[in-house]
Order: C-alpha cells, then sequence, then structure tokens
C-alpha cells in the first residue's frame, strides 16, 4: 500500500486559512485554496488530521487529477489511477459525488455513471474478474468523488465520513444551531485564550462554549466519533489507537476555564446543558437562562462571541434592530473584553452603534454572513 498521499482538507469559504494554519500547527506544511488546503501524509496523517482539525469539513485523498474535456478522456483518466491501491476486491465504492464547474463537461450524473464504469473496469482486470459479472460490493465503504473545474477532473475518495462538523455531542438542533466547526473556528479567529473568560450571551444549544471548551482543554474534536477510513482493511489499526491514545494524552481536563453561555430561553439552555453533558463538559461551562440584557461583568479581557437572532431566520426586523441596539449599549461598557458577533445583517454596526475594528465575511452553511469584530483595549500596567 502507498506510504504517502495527495491530501486536501476541504473547508467553508472564508475558514480555508483557519485550516491551514490548523494543518502547521499538526507539523505538516500545506497550501490554501480556494474551499480546500492541500497537503501530504500518510494513514498517520490522514488519522491525525480527522481527529483533530476543529475547522475543516472532510479530509480526502486525491487519487489523480487530469484534463477531462470528453466522456471518453474522462473515462481513460480515471481507468489510469492506481485504484488497486485502495480498493480492495470486495469494496463498496460509490461514486457519491459529482460536481462540474466552468467545464464542458456538466452533466453530473453522466460524470458519475462513467467514472463508475471506469473503476469497475481497471478493477475487473487488476482481480482478473470477468467483464459483465458486477463485481460483488460488500465490504468497506470508499465513497468516490469527481470534481471537474475548467476542464481538468480531480478524483477524489472521502476519508471522514459523515462531514467533521458532527462531533457527535449534538442531543437536538433547537432552532438555528451554528455548525461546530465554524464555531471553532471563529473561537480560533479570536485572541481568545484559556486563561481569559469566554461568554456567549445568545448561546442557543452551547456550541461556541462547547468548542470553546474543548479548545481550552485541547480536547480533540474528534474523539468521540468514528471515520470512514477506520474500516479500511490497509489502514493499522494500531495506529489508529495509537494517535487515539495520544490525543488523550494531550487533553488537559485539570485546567480552569471561565465560560459562561446564557440565552433567554430557557428550553435553549436546557438543550445546550444536554449537549455540554453529552460532550463530557457539564462542570466545565456554566449555563443560565438570562437576558442579554442583563449582562454585567467585573472580569476583564475576556471574549465575547454571539451569533444572534438574524432578521428572516428567527425575529423580525424591528424586533432585531431593537436587539442589536441594546446588545451595542450592553456590550459598551465593557471596554476590555473583545466582541466577535455573527451575523447577515449589513447595518448591524449602525444598530449596535460602532464600527467594527475588522470585519469577515464568511458562510453558515449557504447564508453569506459577516463576523464583525471589536478588539478590547488593552489595560495599561501602571510602572512602580
Ligand atoms: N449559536 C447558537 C444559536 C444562536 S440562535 C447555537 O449554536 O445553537 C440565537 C439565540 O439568541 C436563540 O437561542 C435565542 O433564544 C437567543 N436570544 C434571542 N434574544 C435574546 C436576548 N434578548 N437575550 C439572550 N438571548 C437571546
Amino acid at each position: 500500500m502507498k506510504q504517502e498521499f495527495n491530501l486536501v482538507a476541504t473547508a467553508a469559504a472564508g475558514l480555508e486559512a483557519v485550516v491551514g494554519r490548523e494543518i502547521r500547527n499538526l507539523g505538516r506544511d500545506c497550501q490554501v485554496e480556494n474551499g480546500r488546503v492541500r497537503f501530504k501524509g500518510g494513514v498517520r496523517e490522514i488519522a491525525e488530521t480527522n481527529l483533530w482539525l476543529r475547522a475543516a469539513d472532510r479530509i480526502k485523498i486525491i487519487v489523480g487529477e487530469f484534463p477531462a474535456r470528453t466522456f471518453e478522456e474522462l473515462f481513460q483518466g480515471i481507468f489510469a489511477l492506481d485504484w488497486e491501491n485502495y480498493l480492495p476486491l470486495g469494496a463498496k465504492f460509490p461514486v457519491s459525488k459529482a460536481k462540474c464547474v466552468k467545464s464542458k463537461l456538466h452533466n453530473e450524473p453522466s460524470v458519475q455513471a462513467i467514472s463508475k464504469k471506469a473503476v469497475v473496469k481497471k478493477l475487473q482486470s487488476y482481480y482478473h474478474r470477468p467483464e459483465g459479472v458486477p463485481l460483488q460490493e460488500t465490504g468497506a465503504e470508499f465513497k468516490i468523488e469527481v470534481s471537474i473545474l475548467k476542464d481538468k477532473a480531480t478524483v477524489m475518495i472521502d476519508t471522514t465520513g459523515p462531514s467533521l462538523f458532527k462531533r457527535g455531542y449534538r442531543t437536538d438542533k433547537g432552532g438555528a444551531p451554528i455548525k461546530e466547526n465554524m464555531a471553532a473556528a471563529i473561537i480560533l479567529l479570536s485572541n481568545w485564550y484559556p486563561d481569559k473568560p469566554f461568554i456567549d450571551p445568545t448561546c442557543g444549544s452551547g456550541t461556541f462554549c462547547i468548542e470553546a471548551a474543548m479548545i481550552g482543554m485541547n480536547i480533540a474534536p474528534g474523539f468521540n466519533r468514528d471515520f470512514a477510513f477506520e474500516s479500511w482493511d490497509w489502514v493499522d489499526s494500531d495506529l489508529i489507537q495509537e494517535v487515539r491514545d495520544e490525543a488523550e494524552d494531550k487533553a488537559d481536563y485539570d485546567i480552569e476555564l471561565d465560560i459562561l453561555g446564557s440565552d433567554i430561553d430557557g428550553w435553549m439552555i436546557e438543550l445546550a446543558k444536554k449537549n455540554a453533558l453529552e460532550a463530557g463538559l457539564q462542570d466545565v461551562i456554566k449555563l443560565k437562562q438570562m437576558q442579554l440584557q442583563d449582562l454585567k461583568t467585573d472580569k476583564v479581557n475576556g471574549v465575547i462571541v454571539s451569533n444572534p437572532p438574524y432578521g428572516e431566520r428567527l425575529l423580525d426586523d424591528k424586533a432585531v434592530d431593537i436587539l442589536y441596539n441594546e446588545m451595542g449599549k450592553t456590550f459598551a461598557p465593557l471596554k476590555t473584553w473583545s466582541k466577535f458577533i455573527l451575523t447577515n445583517d449589513e447595518n448591524f454596526e449602525k444598530k449596535y452603534g460602532a464600527i467594527a475594528d475588522k470585519k469577515r465575511k464568511l458562510y453558515n452553511g449557504t447564508l453569506r454572513v459577516d463576523l464583525y469584530q471589536y478588539f478590547g483595549q488593552r489595560i495599561k500596567r501602571t510602572e512602580s
């Protein structure tokens, strides 16, 4: 089997650089592109990135890249790839996704069907199976994806399974939760460190608080779930166990954290508590029912992260205007605190009453949103 693979970590638009930083922190060089970050590595890196990347969507192996302007080119290009190095006899290998962008080939179902035929033909020939007799696909699953961008095909195998944002702690969604990997990315973009207080005053199901606690304790985000590659026969299960054991050793369960989530809705607080319990963080995160207008604190240098209701989504426009205005008034006295607010409202700054120090364009699912960033003032120490 192969020792080294060309890999990509896929990421939501706007989060690629965060994922790139995470991969470098794991000790791998990488190249940041639109929607994905490329890097190289073996099975260990596949395991480590799946387990540790907080902001990515999926880790995929690039089996090959080639020009594909016609179905014949696509078929031959796929047939020529070294499928025998990935797919054992008996493997299940759906071509689960085809995406064509700015390319001559644009019929995605046909791209899927042709790609499948090419892989089948290659395996029949490699494993000396008669043509015309379908391959038995009863074994582990290898999801194949074909993306054609400007007439260049990239053929990948997904190693992750359900997207990495599915950490396994969410018991119920509640109203409009933010994706776990987006929440983690925003905290990684903020200037929060585990020694600073953290508040999400519109915490809903508690996603930001749970992600902050996992970052603070250095808990691997994937510790509570499995990944597709773990069922592949050429993946050494001892190596996976080693990577999981190392993650367990790296976690710091004793660190003191000051993380508070509050929400006006008592039912959401109950849900947040259930999720925190599922993540094993019920004693780490404080959760209470409170309207954000009542937020007061004497603590300094903290970080507030909030994903308040947006106009069309949860509240009517007038109520949102009032809420953003009150938010501005409530946060203003907290001068040393940094505030990170995610909303799709383009007039947010006007309603909130202050111009952001920085804005970052992100996508919450398909909804374009901005992260409004207000940095806290540093307290100057008096020289003695
Ligand atoms: N990030 C959350 C979702 C937040 S949705 C998650 O991942 O689940 C916005 C939340 O703001 C809702 O839960 C809503 O109950 C809360 N909210 C609305 N008005 C509020 C107010 N005045 N004070 C505090 N919370 C409020």
